[in-house]
Formats: structure tokens, C-alpha cells, sequence
């Protein structure tokens, strides 16, 4: 791992979302819990979803005006229903596996789908008519470096976050009438478990040993060589809430060290 970057709370925009409600999924893990954290000093009621008990009830622990949700995100109704009378909506949740195509598993591919893609689907039906309501809504979509770019042995990844940034331009258009925003993040290689999982895996299919996986393929087409940390792609989030943003819909606002620049 590459040393972490110093960002402290001093870095933080000043960004008042004092009577919204938010909801965060994947909120237990890394980007989804630095994005509750983020939204919730900024005075948000934040709706945590995620299928850990535990990572949830550490978060809501340490950060005053988080709502722990336990909800695995394959039930689709659920997430919908879950999605209601929320003023900002952030679908982060997300899960990878890296293998050659031939050999991927049709059965998480269709999880990967379902979590990624479906459900993202699924809250921003659910939470559409509060948001038209008031004429004010916010949809930030934590796509990846990978909804614009493909890598080799990560297809369903590749897929889902490709057909995020379809989703997302798409409501950006029918939300632009209502007062609502909708947009991406897409950060290149975030400092989180996700990573972290990944490593063995990657130097299995690249067929090299772990510790040049960082350097020789995660890193590689990077052109600032170091992981980016979750409360940097946090802060992006927060700004798609503030009003410095209200004029960006059905856009990807990219932190990926330059990778996208070649
Ligand atoms: P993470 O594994 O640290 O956290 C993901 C969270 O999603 C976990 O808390 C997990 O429990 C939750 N989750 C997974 N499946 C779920 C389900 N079925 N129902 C409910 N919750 C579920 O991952 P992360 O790195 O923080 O990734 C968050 C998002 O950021 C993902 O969409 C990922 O694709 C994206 N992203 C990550 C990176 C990276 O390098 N880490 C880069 C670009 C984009």
C-alpha cells in the first residue's frame, strides 16, 4: 500500500445540510462510511444501509445522526421502499470479483448486477417522488474509474458501473424539470477493504505476486501514484450536495490520478 495521504476534517468544505435526509448504501465499508460521516457533520439525518450489522452499529456508534438500516441490497422491494422521503441519495454499495470471463461465475455476475445497477435503480425510483415533491433532490452515483474505462477479468464490475453512468445521466434528465441533480463520482483506486479483497485475486489472474499488484497494475496507469483515500472521494460527494454544484446534472466527476488522461 502506497503511504496515506494526510486529509483532514480542515479540508472540508463548509456545506450546511441541516433538515435533509440522506441515504448512504455500502455505508458500513469504506467510501460509504467516509460519504455518512461526511454528510452527517454537514447536519444531514443520514440513512446508513448495508447488509453488516456490525460495521453499522461501529458508525452509528461514533457519528451522532446516523441511522443504522440493516439491508442486504439483493432485495430489491426493500431497497425501493427504503429509498422514500430521502432528500439525497448516494448508491455506493458495491462488490468485485476479478476473473477472466470464461472462468467468472454466471451466478455473481447477476449479484453484481443486482447490487450495483438494479438496486441504484431501485432507490432512485423510491426516492423520485419526495424528491419532485419538494422540487430539490441529489443523487450521487459512486461510479468508478471503471464506468468509463474496462479492465481485463473484471467484466460484471465493468458492466454495472458502465450502466450506472447510463442510470444516472438518465435521471439526470428527467430530474432536471424537478429540481433534481443527478451525477457520478469516479474515483480510480480508493484505500478500502474492496482494495484490499482484491489484491490476491489480481496477482492470480495477472499471474505475478502480491506485491507488485499495487504498483504493476492498480497503479499502473495512474499518472499520481498513490491510492486515493475514502474521505477524499467523500468530499466530492458533499460538493454535488452544495449549492456551488447546482448547476452540474448528468455529469461523471472524475479523481483518478489521471488515468482517464491518456
Ligand atoms: P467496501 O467493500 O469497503 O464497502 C462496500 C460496502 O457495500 C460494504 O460495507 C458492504 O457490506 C456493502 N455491500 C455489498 N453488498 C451489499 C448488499 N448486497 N447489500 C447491502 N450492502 C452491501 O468497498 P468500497 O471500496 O468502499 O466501495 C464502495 C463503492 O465505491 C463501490 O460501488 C465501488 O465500486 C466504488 N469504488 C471503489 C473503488 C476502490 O478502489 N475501492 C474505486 C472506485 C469505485
Amino acid at each position: 500500500m502506497t503511504p496515506r495521504t494526510p486529509f483532514a476534517a480542515a479540508h472540508a468544505a463548509p456545506l450546511d445540510l441541516g433538515g435533509r435526509t440522506a441515504l448512504v448504501t455500502g455505508a458500513a465499508g469504506g467510501i460509504g462510511r467516509a460519504c455518512a460521516q461526511r454528510l452527517a457533520a454537514s447536519g444531514a439525518k443520514v440513512r446508513a444501509v448495508d447488509r453488516d450489522p456490525e460495521g453499522l452499529a461501529a458508525l452509528a456508534e461514533e457519528t451522532d445522526g446516523v441511522e443504522p438500516v440493516v439491508l442486504d441490497l439483493t432485495d430489491l422491494d426493500a431497497a425501493e421502499a427504503a429509498a422514500a422521503g430521502c432528500d439525497i441519495l448516494v448508491n455506493n454499495a458495491g462488490l468485485q470479483l476479478v476473473r477472466p470471463i470464461e472462468q467468472f461465475p454466471p451466478d455473481v455476475f447477476h449479484t453484481v448486477l443486482t447490487v450495483m445497477l438494479e438496486a441504484p435503480f431501485r432507490l432512485v425510483r423510491g426516492a423520485l417522488p419526495h424528491m419532485y415533491e419538494q422540487g430539490w433532490g441529489r443523487i450521487v452515483n459512486v461510479s468508478s474509474v471503471h464506468g468509463l474505462r474496462a479492465s481485463a477479468f473484471k467484466s460484471a464490475y465493468v458492466a454495472a458501473k458502465h450502466g450506472l453512468e447510463g442510470l444516472s445521466k438518465t435521471a439526470a434528465l428527467e430530474g432536471a424539470p424537478h429540481g433534481v441533480t443527478s451525477n457520478c463520482v469516479n474515483p480510480g483506486y480508493v484505500r478500502t477493504p474492496l482494495v484490499e479483497r482484491q489484491i490476491a485475486d489480481q496477482a492470480a489472474a495477472h499471474g505475478i505476486p502480491e506485491e507488485r499488484v499495487l504498483s504493476e497494475i492498480m497503479l499502473q496507469d495512474s499518472a499520481l501514484k498513490r491510492l486515493i483515500e475514502p474521505a477524499e472521494v467523500a468530499e466530492a460527494v458533499a460538493y454535488l450536495c452544495s449549492p456551488a454544484a447546482s448547476f452540474m446534472t448528468g455529469a461523471s466527476l472524475v479523481l483518478d490520478g489521471g488515468w482517464t488522461a491518456h
